[in-house]
């Protein structure tokens, strides 16, 4: 009768102690993870702080496909052919910096460039 006595004990102490292993282990792996997406997050802030033209909050997976595939750049490699200077280009409202493009969405920098530049239109008059 004993035997069975500390055998009872010794399984609802090994479940006790199972159980406590396994929400301990649990809380520890929470802890150490964000949200999907958290670090991505923290670096578009970061980078949207710095530079607000490079923040792509928002835009969908596509979207900056898009972008991607039009050969987009922050940097124009061409001095004298900027996104300020394109004809597809939208100025930025005021107190802005960043502008937009008409073939793709999301901020865009004034001294950008991608494969579709086009010189200004020659104003009727
Ligand atoms: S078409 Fe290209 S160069 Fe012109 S504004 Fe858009 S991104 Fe800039």
């Amino acid at each position: 009768m004993e035997w069975q006595g500390s055998r009872r004990l010794f399984l609802k102490r090994g479940i006790v102690f199972g159980l406590t292993f396994a929400g301990v282990g649990a809380l520890i792996q929470g802890c150490g993870q964000s949200p999907a997406g958290g670090d991505a997050q923290k670096e578009n802030k970061a980078a949207s702080a710095a530079d607000p033209c490079s923040d792509y909050t928002g835009l969908t997976e596509d979207d900056i496909k898009a972008r991607q595939h039009l050969g987009y750049v922050e940097v124009s490699p061409v001095s004298d052919r900027q996104c300020s200077n394109c004809n597809l280009w939208l100025p930025p409202p005021a107190g802005n910096p960043c502008g937009k493009c008409q073939l793709f969405k999301g901020p865009v920098e004034p001294g950008g460039h991608c494969t579709y530049w086009a010189p200004l239109a020659q104003q009727a008059g």
